[in-house]
């Protein structure tokens, strides 16, 4: 498939990221292999891994055998806790685009602040190396609340291009959201269908999707493109992955919208940024 309807969103260094992309966490190497295939052969072009998730081999060996071009992939590659620090980033940097076989990656986040360990302004300053290098594309964070953004953007020299946090109907973000977009940052939906968990039983969305003809997780997603939100849901079952990139054909009207906005709990299903130091 040549031709994509993911809308691109323009990051604020002029590069540009596909709004919907596929997750690979928790799926290990071979496993990976498959889906990431099974995904380029639907229509994505977006892949998001981490050093952590262990698969960047079987990611690039499907990078690898597919016909689609480099240029026409967005690879997201994140750095872990355990490596943060100046020299130890760039060390990583080198294992990850080794293991996924690749020259540069299109985005390189820090995975998480860890505020205990305190090193994510010496992360960041290696980070923009790699930027200024051309081994990266475009270069964000992940899990950043607005107090580690501001120490940020007040002690180094390039803005983060994306922030990407746990985000869905039950955990809206509305603070983090408001404070990347007043900085030009975009902000990505991890866990972006709350995990496939009672979120996609809820009453409110099982009822705007029984109006579309469409499924629970059609409809979340639909409420994220809407929002602006990028997107990067997950599934290994190939019915899923497809379904889950059919979301461009239909619209939420904005009662729908409004009543999906108002199932915001504060539900937080992985770790709080504030105090996850581990690693
Ligand atoms: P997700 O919200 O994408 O949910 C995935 C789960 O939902 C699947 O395992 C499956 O059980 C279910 N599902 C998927 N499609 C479905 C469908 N069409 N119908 C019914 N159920 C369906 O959760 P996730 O994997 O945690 O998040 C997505 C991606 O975000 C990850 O793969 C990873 O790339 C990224 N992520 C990043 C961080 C971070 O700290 N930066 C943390 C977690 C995840």
């Amino acid at each position: 498939m040549s031709s994509t309807p993911v809308p691109d969103i323009t990051l604020n260094n002029g590069a540009t990221i596909p709004q919907l992309g596929f997750g690979v966490f928790q799926v290990e190497n071979d496993e990976a292999t498959t889906a990431v295939a099974t995904a380029l052969e639907v229509g994505y072009r977006s892949i998001d891994t981490a050093a952590v998730y262990g698969n960047e081999a079987g990611v690039g060996r499907a990078l690898a055998a597919s016909s689609v071009p480099r240029a026409e992939l967005f690879v997201t590659t994140k750095l872990w806790n355990t490596a943060q620090g100046y020299d130890s980033t760039l060390v990583a940097f080198d294992e990850s685009v080794g293991k996924l076989g690749l020259d540069y990656v299109d985005m390189y986040l820090i995975h998480w602040p860890t505020p205990n360990r305190d090193r994510y302004l010496d992360t960041w300053r290696a980070f923009e190396k790699l930027l200024a290098d051309g081994r990266v594309r475009t270069i964000g964070v992940s899990n950043f609340q607005p107090d580690h953004l501001t120490r940020l953007l007040e002690h180094t020299a390039v803005v983060p291009s994306v922030n990407q946090v746990e985000l869905h109907p039950y955990l809206q973000q509305g603070k983090v959201r408001g404070y990347d977009r007043a900085h030009a940052i975009a902000t990505e939906a991890w866990s972006p269908l709350g995990q496939g968990g009672e979120l996609l039983e809820d009453p409110v969305i099982t009822e705007v999707a029984r109006a579309h003809g469409r499924s629970a997780a059609q409809v979340v997603l639909r409420w994220h493109l809407q929002l602006g939100n990028i997107v990067i849901p997950k599934s290994v079952t190939p019915t899923r992955i497809r379904e889950n990139f059919e979301v461009f054909d239909f619209e939420l009207t904005t009662a729908e919208l409004d009543a999906i906005n108002a199932l915001d709990r504060g539900g937080r299903i992985g770790p709080d940024p504030d105090t996850f130091n581990q690693g």
